[in-house]
């Protein structure tokens, strides 16, 4: 089976975890300081906090808000349960905005009719590893006042206008769980410049504890901690971020000229946008809803793994609908949740595999 994911551990993470159990610290300890100071490193910021999730951290990210119920937080239907869920956590609304057709990202044009008295912050998702369209949405937080969360769980070592995914808001979240583009099995971050933020995230990430303060609680918090082991992991996965990446997108481009050969109306490849660096977390096409889970099924088949992210827009599972949403709601997000492909570029792909992958599409489209 040819899997849409599949994390690289070389002998360097295999030492590193070896060593960290030699160490006898295996919960939070000095990886973890080192990893949080790499990542905020890379990504050009002067903090890193390291949770035990993306979700964790996005929790995090919004608690550093002081959000009370009733206030509102402006986000994509189309990501992940967690962005959403993390608005949730805190009591607060979330305020759906729909989707642009070329990047599956918020559509900056429609989030100023959405902003009230209420709204607070807006969480962008790069999706797929392909930022926002930031300075839209830069400048609306800015002439609003809101603060603005970057959902980067999917893009680390993206870039726009130069910048670095992370570092495009306020506040900045990876996740480093099994699946992503560089993993510690379970794992994520926040990175900001502000240091109140980060001192917040901190002490909520540990029982609201006071920094260096045993047994002095401030507030409310959670056990949100990452692991010395798991640090390790991030720590090595981190130096090869720049090979990870280039192997994704020199199989996208691959990819791409393979299926190029099909007819735009049969299949439509991964748009990226002039000012983007896209990480290709998903490399995702769309194609016909009708024939959508034929050629999910065909390629199984062919022993090729295709995943759909996301079979269903947000705002229509259970608990989301009872805020007042409903069908109709987002056309695009809806639309694309029906199209959407995604087919595995993964570093460890071969290109014979990428080739094999593109026939087995064309085949398919020549009896459909
Ligand atoms: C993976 C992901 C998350 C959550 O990360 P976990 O580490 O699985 O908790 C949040 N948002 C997006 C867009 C993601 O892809």
């Amino acid at each position: 089976m040819i899997r849409l994911a599949k994390p690289y551990f070389g002998i360097e993470e295999e030492t590193a975890v070896i060593n960290v159990l030699k160490s006898g610290i295996v919960a939070a300890g000095p990886r973890v300081k080192k990893f949080e100071e790499d990542i905020a490193e890379y990504v050009t910021q002067s903090q890193g906090v390291a949770v035990s999730s993306g979700t964790a951290a996005l929790h995090c990210a919004l608690h550093c808000l002081n959000l009370s119920p009733g206030d509102e937080v402006i986000t994509t239907p189309f990501t992940f349960i967690a962005t959403i869920n993390a608005i949730l956590f805190c009591g607060a609304k979330p305020i759906l905005v729909d989707v642009d057709e070329e990047t599956y990202n918020i559509n900056p044009k429609l989030i100023e009719k959405k902003i009230t008295a209420k709204t607070k912050a807006i969480i962008t998702v790069d999706l797929f590893g392909q930022a926002c369209d930031y300075e839209q949405i830069q400048k609306i937080a800015r002439d609003k006042n809101l603060i603005l969360i970057e959902d980067a769980c999917q893009a680390i070592g993206a870039k726009y206008q130069g910048k670095n995914a992370g570092s495009l808001g306020d506040i900045g979240v990876f996740s480093f769980y099994a699946t992503k583009n560089i993993t510690c099995g379970e794992g994520g971050m926040l990175v900001t410049n502000n240091a109140a933020f980060a001192q917040k995230a901190r002490e909520f990430r540990n029982h609201g504890q006071k920094e260096a303060q045993r047994y002095n609680y401030l507030s409310l918090g959670y056990n949100y901690r990452m692991t010395d082991i798991e640090a390790a992991l991030g720590i090595e996965q981190l130096k090869k971020i720049e090979l990870f990446i280039a192997q994704r997108i020199s199989n996208a481009n691959l990819l791409s000229n393979e299926l190029s050969k099909l007819s735009p109306d049969k299949i439509k490849l991964p748009i990226v946008k002039e000012e983007n660096k896209h990480v290709f977390h998903q490399y995702t096409i769309r194609t016909a809803s009708q024939i959508r889970d034929n050629l999910v099924a065909q390629l199984k088949e062919k022993e090729i793994e295709a995943g759909i992210f996301y079979p269903k827009p947000l705002h229509l599972y259970d608990h989301i609908r009872l805020l007042g949403y409903k069908e109709g709601d987002f056309p695009v997000a809806e639309k694309c949740a029906k199209e959407v492909i995604s087919l595995p570029i993964h570093p460890q792909v071969t290109n014979e595999e990428i080739k094999y992958v593109a026939k087995c599409i064309r085949d398919f489209y020549e009896k459909n």
